[in-house]
């Protein structure tokens, strides 16, 4: 048994003996209600993290992410990264999870901010969606650093903001900036829920668009002098559900996108609005409708072209226009993301996946996630495509009321990253 390995089993005692640790730090970050939108506690959220790890020794930066969306003196977009520089040269793993959670919402049965430990497990809004990952993340990272092994090569922790509405001030703009590409940086590891024995390699693409039909206002008693928005859009639907619908469902990926339903392209149609509102009596407007507005989210495969996307519903409206007398159309992108995937049998997949194998004794699933998260602006913009996700929480449970974490996933997790994050510092 050589040194490292050594070493490496006394990290693992370590943080199993600092399980209350990754609980009080989970409570902790639960506790700033670092909600987004608006974006909520960023600062005093990103000054815990980043003075308590520069009690760690590590060097500690914050960016502000000016005139990103959403920035402005009372909501600043404050991100943290503290770096641990080992003593020889070597790698970059980097960890990298979001500070922000998305809007509490109804049905919540425990406060949802107050980090109430119940069962083996902590609750609250980001327990899942991602504070226990980050502090898992956290937790592995001390243990190394404390454990006085010469790690060569340097570990950085980032908790950044903005995740929830497209990384624009978070992660995008550090990797705008040099702040996750080489040389600075070799492997991230984003500890997004995914559950703690699947290794998570990329993410499906996002189209998201308004089409509007438009029609001409008559009154409503002699409708045939006008022509109806509404009924051109029922059109649309009509097409989307023989043709789209059938045709996305044929469509295979080599993606291995989680849940099984995931595992194709899919479309939600998220709005349909038409027509005058009634009026405050209750009453309607007496109108033929002359817009009627549809909004689609569309998640497409790594197979799968921006461009093709567009041009498939494109083409369907193409063809209304030629069947169907009157039918005009507007189309409207809102929002992109490509599909990112990185390579399964790369260095931090296979780590990591090694590292499942080792901690829990079973094997890792290779999965991808069906919607996106900040991996984008890592392959995209930073140019590093060793990237993967992989942290404790249960991914169904993310966004839902009363979201937990398990604590033993957590300290699970942490002992996976741990390895992982060793054997990538280490590897020949
Ligand atoms: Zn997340």
């Amino acid at each position: 048994m050589n040194v490292v390995a050594t070493g490496m089993e006394g990290v693992l005692r370590e943080i199993e003996a600092r399980k209350d640790e990754i609980v009080a730090l989970t409570q902790d970050l639960i506790r700033f209600p670092t909600i987004n939108p608006p974006g909520e506690a960023y600062r005093p959220c990103a000054e815990y993290l980043g003075q308590r790890l520069a009690r760690r020794g590590m060097k500690v930066e914050y960016v502000r992410a000016e005139g990103t969306p959403g920035d402005s003196d009372k909501y600043p977009r404050i991100n943290v990264v503290a770096r641990h520089d080992g003593g020889r040269p070597g790698p970059c793993v980097h960890f990298n999870g979001h500070l922000d959670v998305v809007q509490t919402g109804a049905g919540w049965t425990v406060d949802p901010f107050g980090g109430l430990v119940r069962d083996g497990k902590v609750y609250g809004r980001g327990a899942c969606d991602m504070k226990g990952g980050l502090a898992a993340a956290v937790v592995a990272v001390e243990a190394l650093i404390d454990s006085g092994m010469e790690l060569p090569g340097a570990l950085e922790i980032s908790g950044t903001v903005d995740e929830e509405t497209g990384g624009y001030g978070g992660v995008a703009y550090l990797a705008e900036r040099g702040w996750f590409s080489k040389p600075r940086v070799d492997h991230v590891i984003i500890p997004e829920p995914l559950n703690v024995d699947r290794v998570c390699i990329g993410h499906r693409g996002v189209w998201w668009a308004e089409i509007e039909t438009l029609g001409r206002q008559a009154h409503g008693s002699m409708p045939f002098l006008g022509d109806s928005a509404i009924r051109h859009m029922s059109a649309v639907l009509e097409k989307f559900e023989r043709k789209l619908y059938p045709a996305l469902a044929a469509r295979h990926s080599d993606m291995p996108v989680v849940p099984d339903g995931a595992r194709q392209s899919t479309m939600n149609i998220n709005s349909v609005h038409g027509g005058e509102a009634e009026s405050h009596s209750g009453l309607p407007a007496p109108c033929v409708a002359d817009s009627c507005r549809m909004v689609i989210d569309r998640r497409f495969l790594i197979e799968e072209s921006l461009s093709s996307v567009q041009d498939e519903v494109k083409d369907l409206l193409d063809q209304l226009a030629g069947e169907r007398p009157g039918f005009r159309y507007k189309m409207r992108e809102l929002f992109n993301v490509q599909p990112t995937m990185a390579d399964r049998n790369g260095p931090v997949a296979t780590a990591t996946a090694n590292a499942v194998r080792k901690i829990l004794g079973r094997d890792a699933q290779i999965v991808c996630s069906p919607g996106t998260y900040d991996q984008k602006h890592v392959d995209r913009i930073g140019r590093l495509k060793d990237c993967i996700a992989y942290g404790p929480g249960v991914l169904d449970l993310a966004h839902q009321p009363d979201e937990w974490v398990g604590i033993q996933d957590m300290v699970d997790a942490a002992k996976v990253m741990a390895v992982s994050a060793m054997s990538l510092l280490t590897r020949a």
